[in-house]
């Protein structure tokens, strides 16, 4: 409690404030100065340039979104108001193995480096240039970027399709150790995708190892989502553990009918491994995923919606089986003649999402896709959802344990200091909501809509959205390793 006379820049007052650790929220006034939040508790004695009368409403960290294919989009300088709109103000780039740099190709990048951009915008052959460019036109958010493994081999192998050669490995090696030394948090790798899908455990073992007691941590979208996701939990949790490094599993989830309901095991795993390791996970609050347009997900699939198709863009938001009647071909031609081309894919049960987002130890990150003209609503949907929907309307957990899983497990779980709390000190990112109120309104048939319920987002301590304004503070900072 803080209650003597200091001078602020804003107060909010009269707020419930979730201060992101999971603890019973509690009623009070919080204070901001510069970047920081400057005090907590009832400051009627404080006097502050400006006050916001919160009447009651929820205030919490903002939201960090801990996997996003943002890397192109903070770039643009771009208001990035699928974020904002939902509270976030953090974004966790570089997952899936796919990142912007460090990369210069020749010519087209494979799926699914395409799903954050063409190869137009690969044009950081170093990771400090990705980061000196961030730097030099801050971002809507704060950006917190990993390595991509797939894209340290496309870099780096002429060919794709089998093992990285020891002179291949070197040169992936030399490139990781750079974006190390840059500052990049960790390394992400995407090994169900074609790009580095012959990558062996062991490769990425030997890179993992340039990280074991740097704090860099691992992120996995691993080989297997489906009927093998016991065996890629467990390749997973050993890679990590013989590296000495901390592992996140993304988007984790049971795809494919025969194995839904399979949470219960895989859940089970993660609470084995973590007596003994570092191990988190993140999920979506949807049946759907997205990515690009690839047969095998296709068949793992009850429905497919194509969100975007460079020689077919007509056929946008369009289901997969309607363009190939029309095409008048198999859904084998009809993916053919519409790639390069992403999608959206229902293969996950609704028992499942529950399970795994509930789970204590689950993150929330969207895996938003910014590229593409009719994207998974998830892009402008999830944290709301998981607030409104999840939390509240189906009550699976209570408010607190929703705001931590987008707040302090993600800061601590990826090292990100001074985020992720409402405490005295820590970085102002603040999110101000109608825990009445708050919802999704972004669906698949409309996915580009901004949620309801959210009132106000700070980032470092500037304003960024105001009662559904956008005010594009640009005052994102680049989030970098601790040292
Ligand atoms: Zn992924």
């Amino acid at each position: 409690m803080n209650t003597h006379c200091t001078h602020h820049d804003l107060i909010i007052k009269d707020v419930r404030i979730f201060d992101g650790t999971g603890e019973e929220e509690r009623r009070g006034d919080v204070a901001v100065k510069g970047d920081r939040i400057s005090a907590i508790g009832s400051l009627e004695r404080s006097s502050s340039a400006a006050v916001i009368e919160g009447g009651g409403l929820a205030l919490a960290p903002g939201f960090i979104d801990v996997h996003t294919h943002d890397d192109a989009q903070v770039l643009s300088q771009d208001p990035m108001a699928s974020k904002i709109t939902q509270g976030v103000t953090t974004v966790i780039v570089g997952n899936c193995g796919i990142s912007l740099a460090p990369l210069q190709p020749d010519g087209p990048v494979p799926a699914p480096l395409n799903v954050i951009g063409d190869e137009s915008i690969y044009q950081y052959p170093k990771f400090s240039d990705y980061i000196a460019s961030l730097q030099s036109a801050p971002p809507a958010v704060n950006v917190a970027p990993l390595v991509g493994h797939s894209t340290l081999r496309v870099g780096a192998m002429d060919s794709l399709d089998r093992p990285a050669t020891d002179k291949e490995l070197d040169k992936m090696g030399a490139c990781l150790q750079e974006a190390l030394d840059a500052g990049a948090i960790g390394l992400s790798t995407g090994l169900y995708y074609p790009p580095a899908r012959h990558a062996p455990a062991t490769e990425v073992l030997q890179l993992l190892k340039l990280m074991a007691g740097t704090g860099g941590i691992y992120t996995t979208h691993m080989r297997n989502e489906d009927d093998h996701v016991e065996e890629s939990l467990r390749e997973s949790f050993e890679t990590a553990a013989s590296a000495g490094v901390p592992l996140v599993v993304s988007h984790h989830k049971c795809m494919g009918h025969k194995n839904h309901g399979l949470s219960t095991q895989t859940l089970k795993m993660f609470d084995e491994v973590r007596r003994h390791q570092t191990v988190g996970l993140d999920a979506y609050p949807y049946i759907a995923g997205s990515s690009s347009l690839l047969p095998e997900m296709v068949e793992q699939s009850t429905r497919v919606l194509v969100t975007w198709s460079q020689p077919y863009p007509e056929f946008n938001g369009w289901d997969l089986e309607r363009i190939a009647e029309v095409l008048n071909c198999t859904i084998d031609e009809t993916i053919e003649r519409l790639v390069p081309a992403g999608a959206i894919y229902f293969c996950m049960s609704e028992d499942d999402v529950r399970r795994i987002i509930t789970y204590p130890y689950t993150m929330i990150g969207s895996d938003g896709i910014p590229y593409g003209a009719h994207p998974h609503p998830r892009l402008w949907g999830t944290f709301p959802r998981v607030l409104g929907r999840y939390a509240r309307d189906l009550e699976l957990m209570p408010l607190e344990t929703a705001v931590h899983k987008m707040t302090g497990l993600a800061a601590s779980t990826f090292g990100l200091k001074d985020r992720g709390r409402i405490v005295e000190g820590a970085f102002a990112d603040i999110v101000l909501f109608d825990a009445d109120r708050i919802a999704d309104t972004a669906t698949y048939e409309e996915p580009i809509r901004p949620a309801n319920g959210i009132e106000l987002v700070l980032v470092n301590g500037l304003i960024a959205l105001d009662h559904g304004t956008m005010l594009e503070a640009c005052a994102g900072h680049v989030v970098l390793r601790e040292k």
